[in-house]
């Protein structure tokens, strides 16, 4: 009896759990199509040397265009994906495309151009995912594995296990670098640091939009920066709005700044325009 109202408890009807699931069904479906359909494209936001105001690097950013559904942003799909499976033949897309895109770019403009490529932890942790293929990529393009950063997040130290961990580390020997997205909004960062030699920490958002009003995070940035430089890892700064935010980050020695303040995330050709433009002027 108890067993029975045990599972009583589990099919009490709710109908908005079953909107949901066929929400994420219908969804599921759409973005199979739209791999198939090739509905998606990489926006690029410009990352900025802060001394010089110049676009060294860019992060690419996944946009999904869906017939019906319009301009979808990665924050709506991605974490479908991930739970589906799907991420990793749509990693493998971002990852290819990206490294096109900045094989262009160092051609036209800079040879030492740098693109920053979100990697999620589930294509990491996924055996399908095949790193000797993306070096073989990168390769036959004739560019260096540097010039593709792979950005993780401190969730991958969570989720990590050792086939996981042997990826990173194979194609950093190959020369791809490293960054620590969303740095200090998950946790154990610090063993992060250590455990694999990171090349970039990204200071998270939430610890720059308020810089200009709030000392105690002006001291944090502080730390993190003056951290990173001790353990020969570069700074970048995410979501940068205001030249005030600016001024205290470049004062702090923060090396890169990225955020609407220098530009938002653009298309290709967009990018290309803004490259274009820097070369004329120097
Ligand atoms: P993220 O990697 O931390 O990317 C930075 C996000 O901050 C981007 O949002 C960008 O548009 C936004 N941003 C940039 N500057 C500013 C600013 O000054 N103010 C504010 N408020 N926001 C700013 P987006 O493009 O919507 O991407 C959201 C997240 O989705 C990314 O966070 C990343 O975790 C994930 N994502 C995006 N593209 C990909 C991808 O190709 N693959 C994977 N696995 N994840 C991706
Ligand atoms: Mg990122
Ligand atoms: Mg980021
Ligand atoms: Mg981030």
């Amino acid at each position: 009896a108890a067993k029975e109202k045990g599972r009583n408890q589990f099919s009490v009807f709710d109908p908005s759990m079953e909107e949901e699931a066929q929400s994420r069904r219908l969804m599921l479906r759409d973005l199979q199509k739209g791999l198939d359909k090739q509905e998606f494209l990489l926006y690029y936001q410009p990352i900025v040397a802060m001394q010089t105001g110049r676009t060294v690097k860019a992060e690419a950013l996944i946009r999904w265009d869906q017939p019906v559904r319009g301009r979808v942003n990665p924050g709506d799909f991605i974490p479908l994906a991930e739970e589906s499976g799907l991420i990793v033949p749509l990693g493998e897309w971002i990852f290819k495309e990206a490294a096109q895109q900045v094989t262009a770019w160092r051609k036209s403009f800079s040879p030492d151009f740098v693109l920053s490529v979100n990697v999620s932890p589930v294509q990491l942790l996924s055996t399908e995912l095949d790193c000797s293929a993306w070096l073989k990529n990168i390769k036959a393009l004739e560019i260096p594995p540097s010039a593709l950063i792979m950005e993780i997040t401190e969730r991958m130290l969570l989720e990590s296990d050792k086939a996981s961990d042997e990826k990173i580390t194979e194609l950093q020997a190959a020369g791809v670098q490293l960054a620590l997205d969303d740095f200090g909004t998950g946790y154990s960062s610090l063993s992060y640091l250590k455990r694999f030699s990171i090349d970039y920490i990204k200071i998270d958002r939430s610890f720059v939009c308020n810089l200009h009003r709030d000392s105690e995070d002006v001291a944090l940035c502080q730390a993190i920066i003056v951290m990173a430089h001790q353990l020969d890892i570069q700074v970048v700064a995410e979501g940068v709005e205001t030249q005030e935010q600016h001024n205290i980050l470049l004062e702090a020695g923060c090396d890169f700044g990225q955020g609407y303040w220098y530009c938002k995330p653009v298309t290709a050709a967009e990018l290309t325009q803004r490259l274009q433009k820097e070369c004329e002027q120097s």
